[in-house]
């Protein structure tokens, strides 16, 4: 009892708490700049303020102070403050007495990204990280961000509450303030409900091949989707802020997402083709879909169920932690099997999306090397600064992290005989561990042991600590899938096995980009940066390449000319026949009505 009134002490003090203000400003768009007024509480001497230097869920030290400029400080009155910068992130400001503290400074905003900031003639979509400098030790408290918007301009929008009007926000504190990004412009946002919560989808960039009202349609079929999984909405309102500007990817907020598209995506229903080569891919509706998918699955999974690493969060340095296999690998795992259950996609096209993962994750040296815990704990200076040879070392926690959960959820689900799942798991994680708690990677275990009704330690074990191969047998057996028998590259002449990738940077010249371990190119001596000029002393075009070997025997060896720092040499290639596994999932011919049973339960069917 007396803690619970110290806690109300606590909370009804905070609350009392003058609030930092921030008014954000855009006199010339054109020009990439947003201008920002800062209204600090001082009562001291001297304060002390700070930049963010990453975003969370963006893994990397971005030193956001980079793009400030002008910097100035002055109180109520107008009098000027001295001030010194203390750190690469820190200003000092002596207060002369003053009750509040004004700075102003200059943002260059350029960068279309999940965590930069972008500002032009047209538009503004701001990270807050990227934007708001604040008082060393005022994280809890409350904010409120005041947009200016420029003449033609429509309006603001965020995840946050509403203040005084409809382009003032307040937050309950900096991690909310940080975790709100801001739209401003003239966008068309398309309101749907979901659960009576209000859903926003805003569409910067819609044009003619983007039918906004029927994107906006499948993204209530996926929200409404999760919220029978997870059993409801945790939130009074959500935003999808799709930037459709030719720009990719997706960052996870509680109550929005950042997410990048091309205008084509949508228009695009047609999959890439079963035997694609690796690449980009052409932007597609299933593709964008599934980054929604991801995206908002996040706000339960590693906005509110966290692991314990991962708040309150250190603004000023790198943070740490093992789970990165289960907040961005099981989301991703989730990402295609939602569409299914929502019906957005076929048994086939989810099957497929899966396949590619495992055939990721088993056509990548690295998953021998590095295991998923160590790999997402290296987040920082591995998945996040990757050079030509990361994957040779190492392997990506979404790629394996998915295919972790996709055993894992077979696994829970043969253990208890079908009556549970990763579903339940998440959610009894979910109830225990969500908000301001987080979870031990021992603490997940637990919870999936208890659900399962077995102990799958030494399971855990292998699949996360160390770099052992993944046992497929007990998935496919419990739904009955198979991988298909035949070559991925199809019916088709054998191809051989080089390793070697060659870049797309330089066209018309055969230049290698990655040159996979144990392969016969990397014995071979050949260096990512050879350019590959002639197979036995014939000429051959990139658009040659790699189809000529295909004229060799297997054992037969060629002598490959290259450039090497301009230098011509010649090396020996040993011509080894391509059987590259195949990873394709079907569902057997001989599946019996169990394991059609058990499949239909899985994607809800
Ligand atoms: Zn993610």
């Amino acid at each position: 009892m007396r803690i619970l009134l110290a806690f109300a002490l606590f909370v009804s003090f905070a609350a009392a708490q003058e609030p930092v203000r921030y008014t954000v400003r855009f006199p010339q768009p054109h020009t990439h700049y947003l201008e920002v007024n800062a209204s600090v509480p001082a009562g001291k001497p001297s304060v002390e303020l700070f930049m963010a230097v990453w975003t969370p869920g963006s893994y990397l030290v971005r030193e956001y102070a980079r793009s400030v400029e002008d910097f100035k400080a002055h109180d109520a009155q107008g009098r000027e403050l001295a001030w010194e910068k203390t750190r690469k992130n820190r200003w000092k400001v002596q207060t002369a007495g003053a009750a509040r503290v004004e700075v102003n400074y200059k943002v260059y905003a350029h960068e279309m990204s999940v965590q930069g900031n972008w500002v032009d003639a047209g538009f503004a979509m701001l990270n807050g990280a990227a934007n708001f400098v604040t008082l060393v030790g005022a994280e809890k408290r409350p904010y409120e961000v005041k947009i200016e918007l420029p003449p033609t301009w429509k309006k603001s929008i965020s995840g946050m509450k509403n203040g005084a009007d409809s382009n003032t926000w307040l937050a309950a504190d900096f991690d909310e303030l940080l975790d709100s990004p801001i739209y401003a412009g003239s966008a068309p946002i398309h309101e749907f409900e979901v659960d009576g919560k209000k859903h926003y989808l805003v569409n910067e960039g819609e044009g003619p091949m983007w039918d906004g009202p029927a994107s906006a349609r499948d993204v209530a079929k996926i929200v409404a989707e999760y919220s029978r999984q997870w059993g409801g909405l945790p939130y009074d309102k959500y935003v999808f802020f799709n930037m459709i500007t030719e720009s990719g990817g997706g960052l996870e907020h509680k109550n929005s997402t950042w997410m990048g598209a091309s205008r084509w995506a949508y228009g695009n229903t047609q999959d890439a083709p079963e035997n694609a080569p690796a690449g980009p891919r052409r932007p597609s509706r299933n593709g964008w879909l599934g980054l929604v998918s991801h995206e908002y699955f996040h706000l339960w999974n590693v906005k509110r169920l966290r692991p314990v690493e991962l708040g309150p969060f250190d603004y000023e340095n790198e943070v740490y932690t093992r789970s990165l296999w289960l907040a961005e690998g099981v989301t991703s795992y989730y990402g295609p099997l939602a569409l299914r259950r929502a019906g957005l996609t076929t048994q086939a096209q989810a099957l497929r999306a899966m396949a590619q993962t495992i055939g990721q994750l088993q056509n990548t040296a690295g998953r021998l090397v590095t295991p998923v815990e160590s790999s997402s704990y290296n987040a920082w200076i591995g998945l996040y600064r990757p050079n030509e040879n990361s994957s040779n070392t190492t392997i990506s926690y979404y790629t394996k992290g998915a295919v972790v959960g996709l055993l894992l959820d077979a696994k829970i689900r043969k253990a208890s005989n079908g009556a549970k799942s990763l579903d339940d798991a998440l959610k009894l994680a979910f109830q225990r561990y969500s908000g301001a708690r987080g979870y031990t990677p021992e603490q997940f275990r637990a919870v999936c042991n208890e659900v399962a009704g077995a102990d799958l330690s030494s399971w855990f074990k292998n699949a996360l600590e160390t770099t052992e191969e993944l046992d497929y047998k007990e998935m496919l057996e419990w739904y009955g899938l198979r991988f298909r028998g035949e070559s991925q590259r199809g019916a088709g002449a054998p191809r051989i096995l080089t390793g070697i990738t060659t870049g797309a940077a330089t066209p018309g010249r055969i230049v290698i980009s990655g040159l996979r371990r144990g392969t016969p190119a990397y014995d071979a001596g050949f260096n990512v940066d050879d350019e590959i000029l002639a197979v036995n002393g014939i000429r051959v075009r990139a658009e040659q390449w790699p189809a000529r070997l295909d004229n060799y025997k297997s054992g037969d060896s060629v002598e490959v000319l290259i450039a090497r720092r301009e230098q011509l040499m010649t090396l020996k290639l040993p011509i080894t026949a391509d059987k590259p596994a195949s990873w394709n999932l079907e569902v057997r011919p001989d599946a019996t009505e169990e394991q059609k049973t058990r499949l239909k339960a899985w994607l809800h069917e």
